[in-house]
């Protein structure tokens, strides 16, 4: 018996983000397994059973969930986002990489999702217009060296840069040290959107310059987008402005 496994992204927050096709792989599952507050948004069902784990337990979660598909059972993981976006979908490889043979003969789906950046640039206009690229300051799996690299080599070379996981309660000063990295290369009036929370409850969406922007204004649940020298910004009266980075861009950005 081979078995079924779906990793499924739920999107941001509201249901009508969610795809149709995600909505079918859910209702087609036997056993769900994720992250608590995600696995919450799954309507809840007598004949479908649910493993809820903790955020951090991402191999721990994969791993369960292959051996249960690997049994011959119709699994789902489910992810926010998008599951492809530091979220489930290479955890679940990870483990198939280094779990045993049976995991290989499962039949594995990945349901893609909207995930936070795209939600975020919704809401305020189209700053990722032009070449973009996605960071996560998170350094559990990877040396802060790196991320510092990262953001340089971004910067100066002309990405709007996306930044997941800004903060949590054990990586308290990543984000101000990130920032302060970026103002190494970006002008003062750089725009900075924080999209907190997006199409939940408590959803907030704020606009501000490089120099100005505030680390306390972002959490756990917030992505950041930095915009590159391109980046424009509309003021609207009495509306949010509109931020976007023009298709072309003329020249080599410092
Ligand atoms: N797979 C997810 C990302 C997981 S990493 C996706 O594709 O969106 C978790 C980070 O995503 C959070 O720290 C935050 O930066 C961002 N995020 C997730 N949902 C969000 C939302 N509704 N609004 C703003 N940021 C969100």
């Amino acid at each position: 018996m081979s078995g079924h496994l779906a990793v499924v992204g739920l999107g941001p927050g509201d249901a009508r983000c969610l795809t149709p096709e995600a909505d079918e792989a859910l209702a087609a599952a036997q056993a769900l397994y994720g992250y608590g507050p995600y696995l919450d948004r799954v309507p809840a069902r007598a004949d479908q059973s649910r493993r809820a784990s903790d955020n951090r337990e991402e191999r721990t979660r994969a791993a369960a969930a292959l051996r249960h598909a690997a049994l011959g059972a119709r699994v789902a993981v489910v992810s926010g986002g998008d599951p492809g976006v530091f979220a489930m979908a290479a955890a679940v490889c990870e483990e198939i990489e280094a779990g045993p043979e049976s995991f290989r003969l499962i039949d594995v789906t990945i349901v893609p999702g909207i995930t936070a950046m795209l939600a975020v640039a919704a809401r305020i206009g189209s700053p990722l217009g032009h070449d973009f690229c996605a960071l996560s300051l998170s350094d559990n799996l990877k040396p802060w060296e790196l991320i510092e690299r990262r953001l340089d080599a971004a910067a100066s070379t002309g990405f709007v840069i996306a930044l997941y996981n800004p903060v949590s309660r054990a990586r308290p000063w990543q984000f101000g040290a990130a920032i302060a990295r970026l103002r190494r290369h970006l002008p003062p009036a750089t725009p900075v959107v924080f999209g907190r929370a997006v199409t939940r409850p408590g959803e907030q969406i704020s606009v501000i310059t490089l120099d100005r922007a505030d680390t306390a204004e972002a959490d756990m649940a917030t992505l950041v987008i930095v915009g590159s020298r391109d980046t424009r910004v509309i003021p609207r009266p009495g509306k949010l402005p509109l931020v976007y980075t023009p298709r072309a861009a003329a020249e080599v950005s410092a």
